[in-house]
């Protein structure tokens, strides 16, 4: 049997499910690299050129943790989902990146999702990668079905249960939240937030903080779509619905305070978190914009959570 490695990085947190589904239909196995930890992050930093954001670097990491475990390392190029919005030419150029930096690496099924480019190149795309396993069309056929209902259900399960994918996809961290005092929505790529090891358990020091955390994954995307058209237009990247989508439904529909975190250096989060910040200013809610990158400690991260909950505190007791 085929064995295909999955980065348990970036794009992972949105899709791994639907990616599962449609690699194990078409008769593969799936072997997902470990959550990241130290060794992972080091041996990504290595690979990464100057200008790299963490969570690339983290990705390169994890690619190199799967070097020997699997016979293909799954790559996808997501450059646009359709309606002329764009990922970002880091995530775009993936593939090259991973076959310049990291050599050693398998052979990558590394088909380009590009919505822009119509159905017909989407779905020859995806066929050359189910051609890999079998050739039998109906099978293929099958594995796309069922790989694009378990993506389905992956979305709908989160914001019905307001769940986190780590929940959805593990069902790790506690949703016991009865305890809490006040909600704080954190915002941020998936890739940001969800990696324990880069985040520095952001989710889970809240919760013992007595803080409900509410996500961008717990909103419906028409929400998401809805709330981004009210502060932008159309969007032009393909994340803005997560960022500035979440950013401003959770403003219009009411939380504590928001917490936004965004990757150093990162252009597009960047100029996402001035429009959140912004409009956050105007609604008068507390928001903390975190930046982080290889090189952030956790106790200044936080000392900074602190102090941002006691003005929330101070803040609700003065209100109520
Ligand atoms: S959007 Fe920002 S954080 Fe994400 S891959 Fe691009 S540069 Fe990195």
């Amino acid at each position: 049997m085929v064995t295909v490695g999955i980065p348990r990085a970036l794009l992972y947190y949105q899709y791994y499910p639907m990616w599962k589904v449609f690699l194990e239909k078409l008769g593969a196995e799936v072997v997902v690299s470990p959550p990241t930890n130290k060794s992972i992050l080091n041996s990504g930093v290595t690979r990464g050129v100057q200008d790299t954001c963490l969570p690339v670097k983290v990705f390169f990491g994890h690619i190199i943790a799967l070097v020997g475990k699997c016979d293909l390392m799954f790559v996808p190029a997501v450059t646009s989902l359709g309606k002329k919005s764009y990922n970002c030419s880091k995530l775009i150029g993936l593939p090259n990146m991973a076959r310049a930096l990291i050599p050693e690496s398998p052979p990558l099924l590394a088909p380009e999702i590009n919505c822009e480019k119509g159905r017909y190149n989407l779905y020859r795309n995806i066929y050359a990668v189910g051609r890999y396993f079998t050739s039998n069309p109906f099978k293929l056929k099958k594995a796309v079905e069922e790989g694009w209902a378990s993506n389905l259900d992956y979305w709908n399960k989160m914001s019905d249960e307001k769940i986190t994918p780590l929940q959805a996809i593990d069902g790790k961290l506690s949703t016991d939240v009865n305890a809490s005092s006040f909600t704080v929505a954190l915002i941020g790529h998936p890739y940001i937030i969800y990696d324990e090891y880069v985040s520095h358990r952001l989710i889970s020091r809240l919760q013992k903080m007595e803080v409900k955390v509410v996500t961008p994954e717990m909103v419906s995307q028409e929400e998401l779509d809805a709330a981004t058209r009210r502060l932008v237009g159309v969007p032009h990247w393909l994340f803005e619905p997560e960022i500035i989508g979440a950013g401003g439904y959770y403003l219009e529909t009411g939380v504590d305070g928001i917490i936004i975190v965004a990757a150093f250096g990162c252009g597009p989060d960047s100029m996402m978190l001035s429009i959140v910040e912004h409009r956050a200013r105007e609604s008068e809610i507390p928001l903390l914009p975190l930046s982080l990158d290889e090189h952030s400690s956790e106790g200044g991260l936080v000392t900074r959570l602190e102090a941002f909950l006691d003005m929330v505190k101070r803040r609700k007791r003065v209100c109520v």
